[in-house]
């Protein structure tokens, strides 16, 4: 279990405006372990079909602009199950019952990143599941594919920061004056990979809008780290605060801090996240993504 400390002060009723604003989002907290292919991970083994041909990207295989010519298939690297009794708040489509997403480790235009793909599944027709998850290309970078974690899912209620209407702000201003509080960094959007709630912008939001003209929801954001400078006071789990004692951010790769902030091993650009998104209202669910960082 891991415990997000509470909200110093009651956002909700402080700031009634803010109050419809308020959204629950799943903060996953992976921490390093050994996952099985029947267990929601991050960088886990899937339950995948041994009869369904493994992801394969034919994409460019480039790194910081670099593009050769061509990636000779490259198979995805698995990087989020979620078993519905384990997040049972997410959009499951059609009976499905397990959430995968798998991603190309190689940059992939438009953000230069890593470029995901989704795929739902009812576990009562995947059958035999694959026993061996394909190895990734030897060209890939350690930093793009996640190490294997297991999750501790916690309910948090998040409220905007980098999406709040802008007329918000000076209210906000005076109610941190007041309270002595940081809405932006203790208050608002939870940090680490998460399911629903806010997205981890880094930067402006940049929402995509499905064909059918519907803007899409936030499905998950997967995070480079759990936590960032000035998130320490809120967004580090009661649970691990004793081994975070001693850190610093250069603290050496064996010091006990390192796999709580960056549990699976990951750097995306300059500590971004991979922001997935989904439509709603159409009934094939489509799916969208995207990228920033610092
Ligand atoms: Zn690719
Ligand atoms: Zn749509």
């Amino acid at each position: 279990m891991r415990t997000t400390p509470s909200p110093p002060v009651d956002v909700a009723a402080l700031l009634p405006d803010l109050a419809p604003l308020a959204r629950t989002t799943v903060r996953l907290h992976p921490r390093p372990g050994d996952p099985a292919a029947g267990e929601s991970s991050l960088g886990g083994p899937l339950l995948w079909p041994a009869g369904e041909p493994w992801p394969m990207c034919d994409g460019p295989k480039g790194y910081d602009h670099f593009d050769e010519p061509a990636e000779a298939e490259v198979p995805l690297a698995p990087v989020l199950q979620i078993l519905a009794e384990d997040v049972p708040e997410l959009p499951f489509p059609d009976d499905a019952d397990v959430l995968q997403v798998l991603w190309c480790p190689f940059d992939h235009e438009p953000f230069s990143s890593p470029r995901p793909q989704v795929r739902w599944r009812r576990r009562s027709e995947i059958g035999e599941v694959l026993a061996v998850t394909p190895a990734p290309d030897e060209e890939a970078q350690e930093r793009h594919l996640p190490d294997p974690c297991v999750l501790h899912p916690e309910r948090v209620v998040e409220y905007p920061s980098w999406d709040l209407p802008d007329e918000l702000w000076d209210e906000i201003a005076r109610m941190d004056e007041a309270t002595g509080e940081s809405y932006e960094n203790d208050l608002s959007v939870a940090s680490g990979t998460k399911i629903g709630g806010y997205p981890g912008w880094t930067q402006n939001p940049h929402w995509p809008v499905c064909e059918c003209g519907s803007r899409m929801e936030h499905l998950l954001t997967v995070a480079s780290w759990e936590f960032s400078r000035g998130d320490e006071k809120r967004w580090i789990p009661v649970e691990d605060r004793p081994a975070m004692a001693g850190w610093t951010w250069d603290a050496a790769d064996d010091h006990p801090s390192k796999p709580i902030q960056n549990p699976a091993g990951l750097m995306l650009g300059d500590v971004g996240g991979i922001y997935l998104f989904m439509c709603v209202t159409c009934p094939q669910r489509t799916v969208d993504y995207r990228f920033d960082c610092s």
